[in-house]
């Protein structure tokens, strides 16, 4: 049950599903989270400077003896840190915090006016190998197609809300025509009991005697997304994981394509300043 591995544009390879840990706060469940993961096959990890744990997911891998070049570290730049020498100065510090010298994949976290910069910041870190993929997190298509009118490299990947109640139909069209990735957060919609109660998603549970978490990781994974389910949980960490086993048909998907609801949680990209 091996997690399968995708190629961003530029031909690194990032493991299709990773573990994100937004809002874990203690210092022995971060460490705690990320041991199980990696026990369970994980290889990535989704962390942000303004998840305040970058320092414990650095423990972590540091204490799992891992070799570096195994692993999928991604961070984020926060808004705070718009413009291009704070972009500078914040990686440094992200990587001073993971105890690592180098980010396989760095984004922006939102798109904050001064993101252009940032970006051009990030462009010369890709450049020095200090980065090995860039990309961004929340941007539409009209920030996408801003920054791409007025920067060299497209992101390659761009993280987004993303599940079965905000299919984002229109961005996952517009990522793929342009060779960017669809990485979804909050892909299990955050763990909100309307979408994990949802009459379809049990259905096709119960059919694939699969749990609901996992017919929504597996859809994300057949529509060529890259999934970071978070969970604190040793069980779920290893049933997020363990989706590689059964497929969803054409006909099931199109039956999970239909629950959409445009319904976003987060706060709208475009209200960023
Ligand atoms: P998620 O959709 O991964 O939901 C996590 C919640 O779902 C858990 O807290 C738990 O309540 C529940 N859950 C997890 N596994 C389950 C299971 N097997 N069965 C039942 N319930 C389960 O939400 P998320 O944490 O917001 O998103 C995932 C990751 O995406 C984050 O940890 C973070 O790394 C990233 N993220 C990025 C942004 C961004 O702005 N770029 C925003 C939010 C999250």
């Amino acid at each position: 049950n091996q997690i399968p591995s995708v190629l961003l544009a530029n031909g690194k390879s990032m493991p299709q599903l990773g573990l994100g840990v937004f809002k874990v706060n203690q210092a022995s469940d971060v460490k705690q989270a990320v041991k199980w993961a990696l026990e369970a096959g994980y290889r990535s990890i989704d962390t942000a400077m303004i998840y305040h744990n970058e320092q414990w997911v650095g423990e972590a891998i540091a204490e799992s003896g891992i070799p570096r070049e195994e692993l999928f570290i991604t961070s984020k730049l926060w808004n705070a840190d718009r413009g291009y020498d704070q972009t500078k100065r914040a990686f440094q510090e992200t990587l001073n915090r993971l105890q690592l010298d180098y980010l396989d994949l760095y984004l922006i976290h939102w798109p904050a006016p001064g993101y252009v910069e940032s970006w051009q910041a990030m462009e010369e870190l890709y450049g020095l190998d200090k980065i090995k993929a860039i990309g961004v997190s929340n941007f539409e298509i009209s920030h996408l197609k801003n920054l791409m009118a007025q920067t060299a490299i497209k992101p390659m990947v761009d993280q987004v809300e993303t599940h079965p109640y905000f299919q984002q139909k229109a961005l996952h069209q517009f990522l793929k025509e342009n060779d960017i990735f669809h990485e979804a957060w909050g892909p299990l919609g955050q763990g909100q009991a309307n979408l994990l109660q949802d009459a379809v998603l049990n259905e096709l549970a119960e059919k694939h005697q699969k749990t609901v978490a996992q017919i929504i990781i597996r859809w994300h994974i057949q529509r060529d997304e890259i999934v970071i389910p978070k969970s604190i949980h040793q069980n779920r960490i290893i049933e997020n994981a363990n989706v590689f086993d059964f497929k969803l048909t054409a006909e099931e998907m199109n039956q999970i394509a239909v629950i959409d609801k445009n319904q976003r949680h987060s706060h709208d990209p475009n209200d960023i300043d």
